[in-house]
Formats: structure tokens, sequence, C-alpha cells
């Protein structure tokens, strides 16, 4: 297994629709186990294979298994999936905001309006028909995730985006008590400034 650098938006594959999968060969294989040590490396809960620069329609998610999250959501803590060839074929009419964030877009989060609950048709990583049923977090980060199989990031859809305070380098820099809780008080900005920073960010690479 290999970690494998996640892409921002200045690289194009993240805005492309995804090729369907169609082969589930030791090299797909092979990118599942790459993507989910990805994931779990970043960390994050969920990953699209755009995001490592590769257009196929597969994505992989996990909530964590602590006990904080299982508290949180139950039975869907810690469960991993990898479905390739994602549908959403249910989704509830109720929509809920909650706040996400994007490991290909670094430093901000942004309030996001979701489906309550979808109801997935996939493929599992032997190419066999699986269903999921999600609600919740779970069901938000799958959103969030099938999103990247078609080009579209949360910024596009977000009702309010703002940049995350810089983390101290050093130890000279105060933190604030509750500097751990989603950072709702940093600047908000515009989907086109997040866009013009990740690109700018590139460009000093
Ligand atoms: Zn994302």
């Amino acid at each position: 297994m290999a970690l494998k650098p996640i892409i921002t938006p200045s690289d194009a594959v993240l805005r492309k629709k995804a090729h369907k999968v169609t082969s589930f060969d030791k090299k797909f294989q092979k990118l599942v186990d790459d993507m989910i040590e990805t994931m779990l490396d970043a960390p994050g809960v969920g990953l699209a294979a755009p995001q490592v620069a590769v257009s196929q329609r597969l994505i992989v998610v996990q909530l964590q298994d602590d006990e904080e999250s299982r508290a949180e959501y139950g039975d869907d803590a810690g469960v991993l999936y990898v479905l390739a060839n994602p549908e959403i074929v249910k989704a509830s009419d109720e929509l809920v905001e909650g706040v996400e964030a994007c490991l290909s877009i670094p430093g901000y989060f942004g309030k996001v309006e979701r489906h309550e609950k979808v109801t997935i048709k996939a493929l599992d990583r032997d190419g066999k028909p699986t269903r999921v049923k999600a609600s919740g977090w779970l069901a938000r980060v799958f959103q969030h995730e099938i999103d990247h199989l078609d080009g579209k990031l949360y910024i596009d859809i977000a009702s309010d985006i703002w940049k995350a305070r810089p983390q101290p380098v050093d130890g000279d820099v105060e933190i604030d008590s509750d500097s751990d809780d989603e950072d709702e008080d940093g600047d908000i900005v515009s989907a086109e400034e997040v866009n013009a920073a990740m690109n700018s960010q590139t460009s000093q690479d």
C-alpha cells in the first residue's frame, strides 16, 4: 500500500466527471487499498478517487471508531465502505444544514444543506451489487464524496465558507480553548476566493 497525494482545485481532474469503474482487477484493488490508507492518514472520513487524481467513480468512507464517534453515530462508527459507481437512488425530502470540510480544500469550512437520509446503490470492491442506507452525518459524507465523482465541490453549494484560523506553528501563539471545535468565527470568504487561494498555493510549491 502507498499514500497518494491529495490534489486541490488547481488540478483539473478534481473538476472532471469521473469514469465508471469497469474492472475490479489487481490494479483496482491496489487503488482501493491506497485510498483507504490515504484517507486514514490525512485523516479524513471519506475520499473520492478524483481527489487522488484518478478519474474513476470510486469512494471510500469510514467514520471514526473512537468512543465519542460511537456515542454520536452508533453502529455507523468505524464501518468501512468501498463503493464503486455509487448512485443515490432515494433521498429524503428533509434537508439538514451542517458544516463540511474537504481534504482537497485544506483550511476552509462551509455550511452545506444535504438530504438527511439517502439510499445508495453501488458495487462493492469485488464488483458485487450492494445497497447502503445512511442518515445524518454518514449520509452527508456519502453525498459529499459522490459529488466529487461529478467534479462538484462543497464550496459550489455552501451558503457560507470561512477560513479556519491558522494553526500556530510554535508555542508563542495562545490557542483558544475552543479551537478544537469547528471554527465558525473565521473570516467568511467566497468560493472564488477559495479557488484563487488554492491555485496560488500550488503555484508557489
Ligand atoms: Zn471532499
